[in-house]
């Protein structure tokens, strides 16, 4: 590991075992739907895992060997699907949790594929282009006979590009010996990207604040949000709150990769989003001296969750809301939509339970990505590519009636909407593990 490494582990915010989450998630659920002792057996664990070391030659001529890993959680329901993150906290556990949550989040929007994720533990910000290429290709030389279209199907996630998912798709197509899109989503258009992919995830959170708002009789025009993160699902999502609710975003928290810490960029007034996005570079960086020149406050890290705001957008990592700070929330909040995996820690959970918040948990909220790259794989493997109008009407009608199934079961019964998701994708999972045979 790096030096950087090791100075970005340092700041991280808390030891919560993201697996340890997903599992204790399972097993409340798996209690409370009284399932069978055999598909506990197969769902609490991954059903394969790969860890493997890919050395990188640095452009300083030093050999650094990195550890990347595959975890396919379940394909009971379709090849494994998720993203790769590269991060400095990367470890085992933090990608079993995430393949865990894609088991349930293809499930839940009832989409024909299973769960996986990939990642390095690096921070590829601190990678020259020349590296972070090799890397990638490094990547697909260790895993690309356990990978493909029918098998498992990798896009991008924290820290990772649409340009690095072009390089992998290059990479596999070579080994196999034929153009092969179809192996992995989230690619540039000019090689079988899906126009809306990138927009995909924040803009299906977006989508399903406003069908949360019509549940709670709020006026989106005069609603307000505050976004932890400014990447992929926090630009998109702060963006379709202002352009299709007409809402104001007023705090938008990311982290610094050259100082290493956390800021919130504020006004009372509502951020221009469009601006930001301008300011910000590719893995989420915002330039908050720009920020500040054009009059918004830089506040610190924590600032986003302490804001008097209408909707909660957490839209970073995993673990930010946590018993430690779940106090900070105002009173006002009346929608936590969560864009990123796993933002809120049970116990967290249990404080957001007792409260007058509609909670759109993760796997549900952050759906739209992997909706759409399903849609990707879909026209990679038909060579033929629908429009961007297209591809966003049926992200929206798919994930709107999700929503819908979800909050239906909800109330319906008296559940938690956490708990309601998870019934409705286990219920799914379990179902394709009977009719083929594995139960
Ligand atoms: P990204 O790398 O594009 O952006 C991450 C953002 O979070 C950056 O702005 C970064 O500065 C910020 N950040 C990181 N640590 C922070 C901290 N401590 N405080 C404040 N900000 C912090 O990642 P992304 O693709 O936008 O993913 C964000 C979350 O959404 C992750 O949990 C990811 O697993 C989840 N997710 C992503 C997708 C997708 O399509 N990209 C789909 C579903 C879920």
């Amino acid at each position: 590991m790096s030096k950087s490494t090791t100075a970005e582990l340092k700041t991280a915010p808390e030891a919560v075992n993201p697996f340890h989450m997903a599992q204790a998630q399972f097993d409340h659920i798996a209690d409370m739907m009284g399932l069978s002792p055999d598909a506990r057996q197969i769902l609490r664990w991954p059903m394969r895992e790969f860890k493997f070391q890919i050395p990188v030659r640095m452009d300083d001529g030093r050999l650094q060997v990195f550890f990347g890993y595959r975890v396919q959680h379940n394909d009971a329901r379709g090849p494994a699907k998720g993203g790769i993150r590269f991060h400095p906290n990367e470890t085992v556990d933090t990608v079993r949790a995430l393949a865990m949550w894609m088991t349930w989040k293809t499930a839940v929007v009832n989409i024909p594929l299973g769960g996986g994720k990939g990642g390095v533990a690096v921070a590829p910000a601190n990678l020259s282009r020349r590296e972070q290429e090799a890397l990638v290709r490094g990547w697909i030389d260790q895993i690309w006979r356990n990978i493909g279209p029918r098998i498992d199907i990798p896009a991008p996630d924290v820290g990772t590009t649409p340009q690095m998912m072009g390089w992998m798709m290059d990479e596999y197509s070579k080994r196999v010996g034929q153009y092969t899109p179809g192996v992995i989503t989230g690619k540039p258009l000019p090689v079988g990207g899906s126009p809306g992919r990138k927009e995909a995830t924040g803009f299906g959170v977006i989508y399903q604040v406003r069908e949360a708002m019509k549940l709670l009789g709020m006026d989106p025009t005069r609603s307000t949000a505050s976004v932890q993160g400014f990447g992929n699902v926090g630009r998109h999502a702060a963006l379709g709150f202002t352009k299709f609710l007409g809402g104001k975003v007023i705090s938008v928290a990311y982290y610094d990769n050259r100082e290493k810490t956390p800021y919130t960029i504020t006004h009372p007034d509502g951020l221009d989003i469009e601006y930001l996005m301008s300011i910000t570079d590719i893995f989420g960086t915002i330039d908050k001296d720009k920020a500040r020149a054009a009059g918004y406050r830089v506040e610190d890290g924590d600032a986003w969750l302490r804001q008097d705001v209408d909707v909660l957008i957490p839209a970073a990592l995993e673990a930010q809301i946590r018993a430690d700070n779940v106090h900070l929330i105002s009173d006002r909040v009346r929608i936590l939509a969560e864009g990123a995996n796993g933002p809120t820690t049970p116990e967290a959970d249990q404080v957001l339970a007792g409260r007058d918040m509609l909670v759109i948990p993760d796997f549900l909220c952050n759906a739209g990505g992997v909706m759409v790259s399903y849609f990707e794989g879909v026209q990679s493997d038909m060579n033929y590519y629908w429009t961007r109008d297209e591809v966003l009407e049926r992200l929206d009608s798919k994930i709107t009636h999700a929503f819908h199934e979800v909050f239906r079961l909800a109330q319906g019964e008296g559940l938690y909407p956490r708990d309601a998701a998870y019934v409705v994708a286990i219920q799914r999972v379990v179902e394709a593990m009977e009719v083929r045979g594995w139960l």
